[in-house]
């Protein structure tokens, strides 16, 4: 549904597509690609009765299973000097558990230079960036790193009380914030990889008590630029939300009880409430419903009046 919502919105959305390699033992129980071709990919479903089935979608572009963390994040290079010049800007990652959204954002669990993903390449780019200005604007760079879990919104970057319910704040002064959660100055890409490991670090205690938690809510990295210009004086603000989203797939209510079903309620809400504000926002609709789960209310300043100053980044994955 997502995927069809986001078809409807051309210009400032981009939507990728990345398949990920077949994990050992995986490959007879998946679909497997028959062609990719630029933005356009075209997949065989083994069918339990026998009949295979084919289906093709198109995407800005289609990223194959040889494809490395560089040649991903390329093409979200362009959306990081809009921060400097002052957009918001939205990069998600959506697909089922498994499928390679924390792969993407962050890499895998042993990180190695080239297998580092989205998230720390963007920050990297952001100080090379903001130092080339560095004559003109002087750049502030900070970062908070939140997880939604159960409609709840915690700080993963606390260093005490990490499980502190926080508040979505919106003032007219500094738009939607979370005025209580930790807000960390970075100025180099070393910064920014102790902060990763910390927030990583939090989500891993979680996922002990609760069973892979991590899956299950999602996670955000929200990177806010402030820029001034050293004749002027004139102040920019740009901010960009790097989003791990919670696993897509639709759970079977008739399996599921408990503490289970309510996560998974939980999760269809917000990544539904996630389309329809898309929707909306494609339809050019008066009302925007922003206000229907955490998610959208968080990402409400990076959503809106897509054709201003706004951008958003959709790397689905299959
Ligand atoms: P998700 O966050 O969507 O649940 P993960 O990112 O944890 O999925 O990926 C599941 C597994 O597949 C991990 O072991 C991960 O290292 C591996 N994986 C995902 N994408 C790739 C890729 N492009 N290349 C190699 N391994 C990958
Ligand atoms: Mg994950």
């Amino acid at each position: 549904r997502l995927y069809n919502q986001v078809q409807d919105l051309k210009g400032n959305i981009r939507v990728y597509c990345r398949v990920r390699p077949f994990l050992t033992g995986q490959a007879s129980r998946f679909s497997t690609v028959d062609h990719i071709d630029e933005g356009n990919i075209t997949i065989i479903t083994p069918s339990k009765y026998g009949k295979e089935g084919r289906k093709s979608f198109s995407f800005n572009k289609v990223f194959g299973p040889l494809a490395t963390q560089e040649e991903v994040f390329a093409d979200t290079q362009p959306l990081i000097r809009s921060v400097l010049d002052g957009y918001n800007v939205c990069i998600f990652a959506y697909g089922q558990t498994g499928s390679g959204k924390t792969y993407t954002m962050t890499g895998p669990s042993e990180l190695t230079e080239e297998s580092l993903g989205v998230n720390y390449r963007a920050l990297s780019d952001l100080f090379l960036l903001s130092d080339q200005r560095k004559e003109v604007i002087h750049y502030d760079i900070s970062v908070q790193m939140l997880e939604i879990y159960n409609e709840q919104v915690r700080d993963l970057l606390a260093t005490d009380g990490v499980n502190r319910r926080l508040e979505i704040r919106n003032s007219s002064q500094n738009g939607i914030n979370v005025p209580e959660a930790s807000l960390v100055t970075v100025s180099s890409p070393s910064d920014v990889l102790n902060l990763m490991n910390i927030g990583l670090r939090n989500r891993a205690v979680s996922a002990t008590a609760m069973n892979d938690r991590s899956s299950r809510s999602h996670s955000c990295l929200t990177v806010h630029v402030q820029g001034r210009e050293l004749t002027s004086g004139t102040v920019i603000r740009g901010s960009m939300h790097l989003v791990d989203l919670a696993g897509s797939e639709r759970v079977d209510k008739s399996e599921v009880t408990g503490d289970r079903l309510k996560e998974a309620q939980h999760i269809n809400r917000s990544l539904s409430a996630l389309g329809d504000v898309i929707a909306s926002l494609a339809q050019k609709n008066s009302h925007v419903p922003y206000r229907n789960s955490k998610l959208t209310q968080l990402l409400q300043d990076s959503l809106g009046k897509i054709n201003q100053r706004h951008s958003i980044s959709l790397i689905s994955i299959i």
